[in-house]
């Protein structure tokens, strides 16, 4: 059986992983692809453009023109939908996992959470991860790893300014 009537797998992340819901995307993909779809369209010259696409509310966006922060708002949404949906495509690869890249998540899970001093305890989790677990062991933390990652929050980092 086919995954939908016209595609055999996501055209985004290429997997069957999740259902289908539209235009040849999964559940996971299509709510980002159709974020991203709003807010590229969003002009600042034409308040008619600027559709509001959670986590952006009404609110949010008066806020944004007032303050003339609506083109960072913009490229800042856009550069976190660009990169949960690179992670998608990650999550599902069937690529070997090594040590390293177990590693280099969890630097990167500290980096998010602004917990940098915790960043030393990961330091030689590469080999730890190498020699106490096999791939297919790996490829499930991996893969847990990554969801704390593509389940974060969009945020508006520009607020502190205004
Ligand atoms: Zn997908």
């Amino acid at each position: 059986m086919n995954w939908s009537r016209y595609y055999d797998k996501c055209t985004h992340c290429g997997t069957e992983e999740w259902k289908h819901i539209g235009k040849g995307f999964c559940k996971k993909c299509y709510p980002l692809m159709k974020k991203l779809e709003i807010i590229e369209k969003w002009d600042t010259s034409n308040i008619s453009s600027l559709k509001v696409v959670k986590p952006i509310n009404i609110k949010a966006i008066t806020l944004l023109i007032k303050s003339n922060k609506i083109e960072n708002a913009k490229e800042s949404l856009l550069k976190q939908i660009r990169s949960q949906l690179h992670l998608y495509k990650i999550y599902n690869s069937d690529d070997t996992v090594d040590g390293i890249k177990i590693e280099n998540l969890f630097y990167s899970i500290s980096r998010i959470t602004n917990n940098l001093s915790t960043s030393n305890v990961f330091r030689e989790a590469a080999n730890r991860y190498n020699y106490n677990f096999n791939n297919d062991q790996r490829r499930i933390i991996c893969k847990d790893l990554l969801m704390i990652l593509i389940n974060r929050r969009f945020y508006l980092n520009i607020w502190q300014d205004v």
